[in-house]
């Protein structure tokens, strides 16, 4: 049977009159196994209405009430992490691990709103004037968007949504079409902490659910997360219409291994930060640039372990001895079909493939959306396999003969979200930070994903508009400022008055 997932309103389940149904689908078999409802216009301008008679109330509530609601989310998430597991490994097909690894992450982030008391603490200028004192205070913008990729279906959403609540707005989610449960599980889960209805809602949909955000003057801003051609669309639209966005987009990330690097690390890193969760993660190693004379050792290394990599349901056992596979399938049937053909044009194109994912059969399931890890060998920056973001488990090799090639690279890439380096030499790391055109960078570290109070962001095409998401920068994005200037006059000791035209003076 097929369940049917429709919108979430003002603490209930809301049909409405979609324009149709998508099918959501298992990846590790095939199956349909749900069918999400398409909001049509009317729904988005209901879903969105339910968030704005909520804001006011839940914007002027006290911080102490707002933050026992944010921790009891932090609570009831924490003791419930598995079920939202389970939901995550049946619609995008990561492994229970992998997607109790996106939990943890997103925890982080609600565990950094618990303290939003502190981090909107305004600022106090006493006698600033003689007799004026200054205040600053950041207040919440009412309702804001959040429009999310299929990849992070919990962590994402996570990323902004903890702020964004904490700091008194109300939320209209847009999640992926594609795994779009998981966010009506974390609805459900707001309404048992005791957010009041309204404060949380979401909008299932494509393009028109979409665009209804982006243009609806109940909106004050977007936080958006997807491929870069829509981060661009989503930035500009929004923009042109009055809203503070924040649009994070694609990525095409270089792990540069120096020849001094330890080159086990290196390999164990590689093969993690390229085939994790099918390499569908934008924080993912897709690009190796192995500089001189490295590049056939690590390569082997590279290989060696690729090829020891268990490809199953993420769902069970791998093996039916109770080991988990390391790696699920992809999240659709046309995606997996995009990325295949990716190998092909690569091999086509003259790169060396050197671990082939095309020959996977995965165990016991034939119907599934599977490819196996791919390694390319030999690849340059003009082929397509260089060039565009495949967002699957392909890890392209490019050698290079030195540190500048490897640093022109990097910079020469139209993404910039995230980048490493392998090396023992703390100095050639330290110059590497400094000479790298890109967000977030790890020295040994693959992935190198922020922690919550610190914010996660690129650079160039990989991020539209100036604000990164969590962190003091999540706080900045989802409020805005006042600074009020006061005059008490102290009936002892009364000011003359008078009439004075000129711009004022401080003294
Ligand atoms: P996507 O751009 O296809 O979809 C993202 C969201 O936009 C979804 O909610 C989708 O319904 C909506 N959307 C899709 N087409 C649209 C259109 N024409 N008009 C309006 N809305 C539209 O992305 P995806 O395939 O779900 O996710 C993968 C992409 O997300 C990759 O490019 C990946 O790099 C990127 N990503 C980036 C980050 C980051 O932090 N920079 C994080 C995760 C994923």
């Amino acid at each position: 049977m097929t369940e049917q997932i429709v919108h979430w309103a003002d603490g209930s389940p809301l049909t409405g009159s979609p324009t149709g149904w998508a099918d959501v689908t298992n990846p590790a078999t095939g199956q349909v196994t749900g069918r999400v409802a398409l909001a049509s216009e009317a729904d988005a301008t209901h879903v969105i209405g339910a968030a704005s008679r909520a804001a006011k109330g839940w914007g002027t509530t006290s911080l102490a009430r707002r933050t026992q609601v944010v921790f009891a989310f932090r609570e009831l998430l924490n003791a419930r992490k598995e079920e939202l597991a389970a939901i995550i490994t049946a619609e995008h097909g990561k492994v229970h691990s992998d997607a109790m690894g996106e939990i943890a992450r997103g925890l982080e982030v609600v565990e950094f709103a618990c303290g939003i008391s502190h981090l909107l603490k305004g600022g106090h200028s006493e006698e600033a004037s003689t007799g004026v004192d200054v205040h600053s205070k950041r207040v919440p913008l009412g309702v804001v968007g959040i429009i999310s990729p299929f990849n992070f279906p919990a962590m994402v959403p996570m990323w902004f949504f903890p702020v964004a609540i904490a700091a008194g707005n109300a939320v209209v989610l847009k999640p992926s079409e594609k795994d779009p449960s998981a966010a009506n599980w974390l609805a459900a889960l707001w309404q048992e902490a005791g957010l009041p209805d309204g404060v949380f809602n979401v909008l299932h949909g494509d393009k028109t659910a979409v665009d209804a955000l982006l243009t609806s003057p109940e909106v004050q801003a977007i936080s958006f997360v997807g491929s870069t051609p829509i981060a661009e669309y989503v930035y500009e639209t929004a923009s042109r219409h009055g809203k503070r966005v924040q649009a994070l987009g694609g990525a095409k990330n270089h792990m540069v291994v120096l020849p001094d690097a330890d080159l086990d690390l290196a390999a164990d890193s590689a093969v993690n930060a390229g085939y994790g969760s099918a390499g569908e993660r934008c924080m993912a190693i897709s690009v190796l640039v192995a500089v001189d004379p490295i590049g056939d050792e690590l390569v082997a290394r590279i290989a060696d372990r690729t090829r020891t990599l268990l490809i199953g349901d993420g769902g069970r056992s791998a093996t039916g001895e109770g080991k988990e596979a390391d790696m699920g399938p992809l999240v659709t049937r046309a995606h997996r079909d995009r990325v295949s053909s990716f190998i092909d044009s690569g091999e086509a194109a003259g790169a060396k493939v050197v671990v082939d994912g095309r020959d996977v059969a995965a165990r016991g399931a034939e119907q599934g959306f599977w490819l196996g890890p791919t390694l390319f060998d030999d690849v340059t920056p003009e082929m397509d396999i260089y060039r565009e973001e495949i967002f699957g488990p392909v890890l392209s090799v490019v050698r290079v003969g030195s540190y500048d090639e490897a640093v022109a690279l990097v910079n020469a890439n139209q993404y910039g979200n995230g980048t490493a380096v392998f090396t023992n030499d703390g100095g050639a790391a330290r110059r590497f930070e400094a000479d790298v055109e890109v967000g977030m960078i790890g020295v040994n570290v693959p992935v190198p994903v922020p922690v919550a109070y610190y914010s996660f962001g690129g650079w160039k095409r990989s991020l539209f508009g100036d604000t990164h998401a969590h962190g003091t920068e999540g706080v900045h994005f989802f409020t805005r400022g006042k600074v009020v200037t006061t005059r008490w006059i102290d009936p002892a000791n009364r000011p003359e008055g008078g009439l004075e035209l000129g711009f004022p003076r401080n003294d």
